[in-house]
């Protein structure tokens, strides 16, 4: 067997060729580009290594998954629009996931053995949820086998592994005290092999997808930082590009869910907002299509892509004035009325990304129509 089962599903005819869905195609590689902080002109590059890899050989992608909630699963497959997850699933040849194949039991097995005997050394394997350790590993088993067995064995087979979620990242919920588990990280058990982290709670589909589009047009995996996550996606704290930083620099905080600085969109600070600790992508990229996150929503940011953020960052709705690495307390109390230089870039961030996003769409849209020009020349 080769892809996923479901993938029939998408077999009415591929993205790339049908002409309703080519534009949408060519503005989702407008919109990867930006997020890969790509100038506008890589854009046919991008477009060349998709349809490329559709073409010739799609790189065969395992998605595992051992102590989750399956919500990084939901997330891809609920990714922006229907046919973006098309996009990078016809660049892909996902050929084993449990929750989403249609096989089971042996036959499941049977494709996973088979994509890995196929594809030594240039299988990407997706990971999500932690792996136990206790007891070795017999609260995780599947087929008869443990994680720690499963991630072991294919360890040889894969060119690189990619961590989604906090909890294949860093341990997650699983790990929280007393972790009766021993649920570890997957870069913990993982010795010979690249690992890139991609931690929240759950990843942005769309930062999946980057590094897999990341992979299809430059062959390598994306730059990281030390926590082994794309800089592309984590290089900046939430609160660094968080639309509510000026009432932050402003002194102006909500104090309760209904009061009048909530109404206002006040910072959330003071309800217990982890932006400051937090590296992610969320206030600049948003989600559902850049239309929404959390802090937009009222909700002050959790922390949930921060190592151990269950026991560090709990309760979620106190300040928590011990946390270490950042000395924000002091200045959210006494900074009054004044203006700090990073409250115009972080106002400016999403309005930056939406105007390169909307650049490089339309971009991809007149190339679009410039093929379709000459198509009917052509004909
Ligand atoms: S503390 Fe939270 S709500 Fe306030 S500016 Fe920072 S990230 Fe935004």
């Amino acid at each position: 067997m080769g892809t996923l089962d479901f993938l029939s599903a998408y077999e009415k005819g591929s993205l790339l060729n049908r002409t309703a869905d080519r534009r949408e195609f060519l503005r989702f590689c407008g919109r990867m580009t930006v997020l890969l902080g790509l100038s506008q002109s890589a854009i046919s590059r991008v477009v060349a290594a998709l349809e490329g890899a559709v073409q010739q050989h799609r790189p065969s992608v395992i998605w595992l998954e051992f102590q989750d909630c399956a919500g990084n699963t939901e997330s891809f497959t609920r990714a922006n629009a229907p046919s973006v997850a098309e996009a990078v699933l016809e660049s892909i040849s996902l050929d084993y996931h449990e929750t989403l194949m249609a096989a089971a039991g042996d036959r499941a097995e049977q494709a996973r053995h088979e994509a890995l005997e196929a594809n030594r050394g240039n299988l990407i394997v997706v990971v999500e949820g932690s792996i136990p350790t206790k007891e070795e590993g017999v609260y995780c088993t599947i087929g008869g086998k443990t994680a720690l067995q499963i991630v072991k064995e294919i360890e040889p087979y894969a060119m690189a592994f990619v961590a989604v979620g906090t909890c294949a990242s860093f341990g997650g919920l699983p790990q929280a005290n007393p972790n009766p588990t021993g649920a570890v990280a997957l870069e913990d058990i993982i010795q010979t092999r690249p690992v890139i982290n991609l931690p929240g709670c759950p990843a942005n589909p769309d930062v999946l997808m980057g590094v897999l589009v990341h992979y299809l047009v430059f062959g390598r995996l994306p730059e990281v930082d030390a926590q082994k996550r794309p800089l592309f996606a984590y290089g900046k704290r939430i609160h660094d590009t968080c639309e509510r930083r000026p009432h932050y620099d402003a002194g102006q905080f909500a104090l309760a869910f209904d009061d009048y600085g909530a109404r206002e969109g006040y910072c959330l600070y003071k309800l217990g907002c982890k932006g400051p600790q937090t590296y992610n992508i969320c206030a600049a990229w948003r989600w559902n299509s850049s239309a929404s996150w959390p802090v937009k929503a009222g909700h002050p940011c959790i922390g949930c892509s921060e190592r151990q953020f269950w026991d560090r960052f709990t309760p979620f709705y106190e300040r928590l004035p011990e946390v270490g690495g950042f000395g924000v307390e002091e200045r959210a109390d006494t900074v009054g009325g004044a203006v700090v230089g990073l409250t115009a870039a972080a106002v400016a961030a999403h309005a930056a990304y939406t105007a390169m996003v909307k650049k490089a769409e339309k971009k991809a849209e007149e190339t679009a129509l410039s093929e379709s020009e000459e198509d009917s020349v052509e004909s």
